[in-house]
């Protein structure tokens, strides 16, 4: 009998801040002066994820020194899923550099761009797509998107960004693998249960922006960290098998990175922080 063996892709976790960052920009708070003297696992970069060399998720104002940080090439990339507009998740301008005159060969490799509607209005505010070897290509709620080599994505809804925008949560699926990015996600709306509820995750990254503040909508805390995994314990959408992760934090929350791990991981939750590497 052949035994055929699963390959395995790496799947980076590039920053792991809320829209500021940790320390923050013009932060004088005690939080941000500790993230400063501490350094290590502290340092939070605006939140960004990388799958192999072909795909992104998010491209916030930190992606250049992500790139330099994590040794990446982004000019590999086959494809960007955006999340929503807000500026810590999309920063267009840095898009027009792979126009020719910045890369006097071009690119080489076409990048197609994942959003919703708001995306892709302040991408063309700001860049020719068509000069940048990139296309855009709109997210369809719950609508599988096949991203090639046998990984696709699909967009779910996420209560962030208010009524008028679509903010949206990937589940990244692979030879029977599931992570699913939970950041800016809020308490997710019911239809996003339902979906989740038919899925079985073996990384589940949860959004903690506000670490020991109750928050559920648009962000949450430490405790409905605890609470939304408990929930997809309860769908049967993750096991005791499945990692738990924290991410998205911000120093409004206070919590450095030792506290949380206090809380968190006698509940069984991972604390994420910049350069984590995980399995798919
Ligand atoms: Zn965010
Ligand atoms: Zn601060
Ligand atoms: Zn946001």
């Amino acid at each position: 009998m052949q035994l055929i063996r699963r390959t395995i892709v790496t799947f980076t976790i590039l920053g792991t801040a809320a829209a500021e960052g940790w320390p923050a920009l013009w932060c004088p708070c005690d939080a941000c002066a500790k993230a400063r003297k501490l350094g290590g696992k502290d340092i939070r970069r605006r939140s960004a994820y990388q799958l192999d060399e072909r795909i992104h998720i998010d491209f916030g104002p930190d992606s250049y020194a992500q790139m330099l940080e994590f040794g990446l090439s982004y000019h590999r990339l086959e494809h960007l899923l955006i999340t929503h507009s807000h500026a810590d998740h999309l920063f267009p301008t840095e898009l027009q550099y792979r126009s020719r005159g910045f890369v006097p060969d071009g690119v080489g490799t076409e990048l197609t761009i994942h959003g919703n509607a708001h995306v892709e209005r302040r991408i063309r505010d700001e860049v020719d797509l068509a000069k940048c070897e990139a296309r855009f290509v709109p997210v369809t709620l719950f609508e599988p998107i096949d991203l090639g080599e046998g990984v696709i994505a699909t967009p779910l809804l996420a209560d962030h960004a208010g009524d008028d925008e679509m903010a949206v949560n990937y589940l990244l699926e692979r030879e029977g693998r599931a992570l699913l990015q939970g950041n800016d996600s809020g308490w997710w709306p019911d239809e996003t249960w339902e979906f989740l509820a038919t899925k079985t995750l073996d990384i589940a990254l949860i959004e903690c922006t506000y670490g020991p503040r109750d928050a559920r909508r648009h962000h949450l805390g430490v405790n409905q960290v605890v609470e939304v995994r408990d929930e997809l314990l309860k769908l049967g959408t993750i096991n005791s098998e499945t990692r738990v992760i924290a991410t998205h934090f911000s120093h409004n929350g206070g919590w450095l990175y030792a506290q949380l791990e206090d809380f968190l991981r006698p509940h069984g939750i991972e604390v994420a922080w910049d350069g984590m590497q995980l399995e798919l």
